[in-house]
């Protein structure tokens, strides 16, 4: 025993307990050798081989508590590794044993859901650890049932599973649920707020428009294929398509940051005109899409449609610029029109665009005859460009006389399409078209050069009228360009060439319209304004930009014998004209008594099929000839 107490003590030093012990034995058995004597030499021996065998025993022992010792240290220094990744994880973890008593959580955990380093303790239960969450707040009472019950669901199913804990604090941790061998489980927590606000955004802005945060294209669609499935019977659903009527002019002369801020007022007043439940949409540039859900009333389309008009016709207000844009809108509704999506907002659109052939501010019901109508449509877009491509285009001219001696004063160009199978079409049919289309530029650009080539074998006291287009003006300085080239390579003098515009032309007033004006009439031609009171405002047009002359719409005329007022306004148009040094022309006279009339009233110049019906090129320079023989000519 006392050797092995010795060897206990001396568990690492083996020689020192092999020193100790010859320190004892030795002594003994050499007292013993030098007694003499067989018994005690045999005695001696016995001692010597006695306390080799002991220190042998003491030896083994000595190897077994060091292999002991070794093998705590090793099982601390691996629990200490253990200790510090579980605590360096940067995931919360706890593990449970069978009996739902928490063996071992990491410093995370207990620090994700704010809970105390007291409470959180190996041994507590689950059930404890779900009281004390919603103790500190992570849960509300009421959450505890059933977030129990939920809890329970996960943990003791045999099957691993990951879901989301919602924290009172808006926070989310995802649970990541493993089942152990033993019986219990361990669980991972980590906080994915960030990356599930991160997810949810980038969701959002796959379906928003940025500007405006309204629905965009898809997800439009997706709401109105929601909402046609669930139309309860006798209710429909309405899709009203919508587009600003003068936002592109704004847009581009007053800038983008101006446009952006108009389309984000738009967004607002919009949500304001729908009900909570209705679907506002940008799906495009200016183009708008709402979805009115199920409504009982046929008539509630209409009524929002009237609520958008008007509060889009308001002016908007950017800094401290005041803006008038105004909308149209088409309607369709499901199911009567169609159940498809797609066809459904396909019908909104061509009842857009027949409200805003009919004017600015208007909406427009679909009914199937837009469809014919828009095929129709295609047709002669598509004829157009050929037309353009072959050349069916001439250019007919009508005589304008002066009204004091009735004779020839100028011609007015205007554009016929000898169409290959449906014979001649006039402009009326066509023009639109091709402003729609943009090929008016072309268009235009020809007819201009043509009738400056043809009037250069006229007299050169015989004028030329051209018509312009508004779209002409808003492609840059092209209009200018081709003037300049009509008047040069026909060798006309420019003050012979004078252009028709209407209002349309001003209505937008944008400084780029203002600038080719401008530079137009530095090349000095002259300008008409055309169908004079049929628009809005046109004597506010008169005072800001000076036209050499007014052209009084037909309608006035054709009134002259029916109303008695058509000849005051005649009358009040042409002393205003005089007397801002304009000229008078009569338009769409078609009888004597009316050239009478418009002569006695002051209209210094007469058109219309009493003077001359609009004839080819070749039938206007026989009229010429004939009204200005040769001799004339020269004397011209
Ligand atoms: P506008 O410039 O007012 O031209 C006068 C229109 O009245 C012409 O119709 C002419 O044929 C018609 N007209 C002339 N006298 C009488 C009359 O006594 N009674 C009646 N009822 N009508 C008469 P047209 O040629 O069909 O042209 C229609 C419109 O098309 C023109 O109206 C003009 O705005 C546009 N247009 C014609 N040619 C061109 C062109 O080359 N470019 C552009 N942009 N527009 C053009
Ligand atoms: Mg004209
Ligand atoms: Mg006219």
């Amino acid at each position: 025993m006392a050797t092995m107490a010795v060897a206990q003590r001396n568990y690492h030093r083996p020689r020192l307990v092999a020193a100790q012990l010859l320190s004892v034995a030795l002594p003994g058995a050499f007292a013993l050798f030098s007694h003499g004597g067989l018994e005690y030499g045999v005695m001696a021996v016995g001692a010597l081989v006695l306390t080799f065998m002991i220190w042998r025993t003491a030896l083994a022992h000595c190897l077994d508590v060091q292999e002991g010792i070794r093998k705590d240290q090793a099982l601390n220094a691996q629990n200490q590794r253990f200790d510090a990744a579980l605590n360096n994880m940067a995931q919360g973890l706890c593990m449970f044993d069978g009996d739902g008593r928490l063996l071992v959580c990491n410093r995370k955990y207990i620090e994700l859901y704010g809970f105390s380093d007291d409470v959180v303790r190996p041994g507590i239960e689950f059930i404890d650890l779900l009281r004390h969450s919603v103790e500190v707040g992570n849960h509300s009472v009421a959450d505890f049932d059933p977030l129990h019950d939920k809890f329970v669901e996960k943990m003791v199913s045999c099957e691993s599973s990951t879901f989301l804990n919602e924290l009172n604090d808006g926070r989310t941790i995802a649970l990541s649920h493993q089942v152990m061998s033993s019986g219990g489980w361990v669980t991972t927590h980590e906080d994915v707020t960030e990356r599930r606000h991160a997810e949810a955004r980038i969701a959002h802005m796959a379906r928003h428009d940025a500007l405006t945060d309204l629905p965009n294209r898809a997800f439009f669609q997706e709401r109105l294929r929601e909402a046609l499935v669930r139309i309860p019977a006798r209710k429909q659903v309405a899709v009203l398509c919508l587009d600003l009527d003068r936002f592109k002019p704004v847009n581009d002369t007053l800038g983008h940051s101006v446009g952006d801020s108009i389309l984000q007022q738009v967004a607002e007043r919009l949500k304001e005109c729908v009900r909570e439940n209705d679907t506002v949409a940008r799906i495009g540039g200016d183009e708008f899409a709402i979805i009115q859900s199920a409504t009982f009333q046929p008539e509630a389309g209409k009524a929002l449609a009237e609520r958008i008009v008007s509060a889009l016709g308001e002016p908007f207000y950017v800094g401290n610029q005041q803006i008038s844009i105004g909308a149209s809108v088409g309607i369709s509704l499901g199911p009567q029109d169609s159940l498809d999506a797609n066809q459904l907002l396909v019908n909104a659109d061509l009842a857009l665009y027949q409200a805003k052939a009919q004017g600015r501010g208007r909406y427009s019901f679909f009914v199937p005859a837009m469809d014919q109508q828009m095929q129709a449509r295609r047709e002669l877009e598509e004829d157009l460009r050929r037309a353009v491509v072959n050349g069916e285009f001439e250019v007919f001219y009508q005589p304008v006389i002066n009204t004091h001696n009735e004779k020839i004063a100028s011609f007015e160009a205007l554009l016929r399409w000898n169409h290959p199978s449906k014979g001649m079409i006039l402009p009326g049919n066509f023009i639109a078209a091709a402003e729609d289309i943009g090929l008016i530029v072309p268009v235009g650009e020809w007819t201009l050069r043509q009738a400056c080539l043809e009037a250069a074998a006229w007299p050169k006291n015989i004028g030329i009228s051209v018509n312009l287009s508004p779209i002409q003006f808003r492609v840059g300085g092209d209009l200018v360009r081709s003037v300049a080239d009509a008047l040069v390579v026909s060798g006309i003098d420019p003050e012979r060439l004078e252009f028709e515009i209407t209002e349309g032309v001003l209505l937008d007033e944008t400084l780029e319209t203002q600038t080719i004006l401008g530079e137009l009439r530095k090349l000095g031609v002259r300008f008409a304004l055309d169908d004079f009171g049929t628009g809005y405002s046109s004597l506010s047009y008169l005072r800001s930009f000076p036209f050499n002359r007014i052209k009084i719409d037909q309608s006035f005329i054709r009134d002259i014998d029916t109303r008695s007022h058509a000849l005051s306004i005649i009358r009040a148009v042409a002393d205003l004209g005089t007397n801002l040094g304009m000229s008078i022309t009569a338009e769409g006279i078609e009888t004597a008594e009316q050239l009478e009339h418009v002569r006695s009233e002051g209209c210094s110049q007469a058109q219309g099929y009493h003077v001359g019906l609009p004839m080819d090129a070749e039938a206007t320079s026989r009229l010429l000839e004939k009204s200005f023989p040769a001799d004339d000519r020269e004397a011209a």
